[in-house]
């Protein structure tokens, strides 16, 4: 019992010298580098996978890697400020009268970039199950997956869940997009053809995009 009393002060003052000591060899400017957090979010994954498919070697790990890095992303100040600075088109919110979302228009009548992130930021703490499948038994196809709006599921084709190419960075990516789609925005197919699926005027590609960037630019920071 009278350990803890010698205890604390001492283990107090190992750490006290060791934070000095690590904050006196951070250069300037990795200090400013830091991950600025806006709104904490955390997002887990349930993986649900049909019996035909087979799981790349390692993909708990990259999935739990992806999982992390994803809700940093959201998280952070990056990623609130650069999609404010964005603008959709105005036929971008799904017509459901599921009301998990709020539609959320800036002054031109365009779909508000800080109103997707207030959307998809707006549960704290978000488990989705994540399916994933062959696409009709194993015919060819581009569509990497899908979600519906408000449900908390992403169903996925395995055909692109292969190692190599970053595939950490693929996840992030791809689950920003799908998630974007359960926080109620859609693909326009009525775009003209120039804004189709283009970072500007789609939120789940634009989501998709900075996500994306962030997590480059991250790494090549070596933030994460
Ligand atoms: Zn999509």
């Amino acid at each position: 019992m009278k350990f803890s009393k010698y205890l604390k002060p001492t283990s107090a003052c190992i750490l006290g010298v060791f934070g000095l000591f690590t904050l006196s060899f951070v250069p300037k400017e990795k200090a400013d580098d830091k991950i600025k957090i806006a709104k904490e979010v955390k997002m887990t994954f349930k993986v649900n996978v049909a019996d035909n498919v087979e799981l790349p070697e390692g993909f708990a790990d990259t999935l739990k890697k992806a999982e992390a890095i994803l809700s940093k992303i959201l998280s952070s100040e990056d990623f609130k400020e650069a999609l404010s600075k964005r603008s959709f088109a105005d036929s971008a919110f799904s017509k459901t009268k599921k009301s998990c979302f709020e539609r959320i228009y800036d002054d031109n009548g365009r779909v508000s970039g800080l109103g997707v992130y207030e959307n998809i930021t707006r549960n704290p703490k978000v488990e989705i199950e994540w399916v994933i499948k062959k696409y009709k038994d194993g015919e060819k196809t581009s569509v990497m997956g899908f979600s519906t709006f408000c449900v908390n599921k992403i169903t996925s084709h395995d055909y692109w869940i292969k190692n190599g190419q970053y595939l950490s960075l693929r996840f992030v990516r791809h689950l920003a997009h799908e998630y974007t789609h359960v926080c109620g925005y859609k693909h326009d197919k009525l775009l003209p053809k120039e804004h189709k699926f283009k970072k500007g005027d789609d939120p789940a590609m634009g989501v998709g995009g900075i996500v994306g960037d962030i997590m480059l630019d991250w790494t090549k920071k070596g933030l994460i």
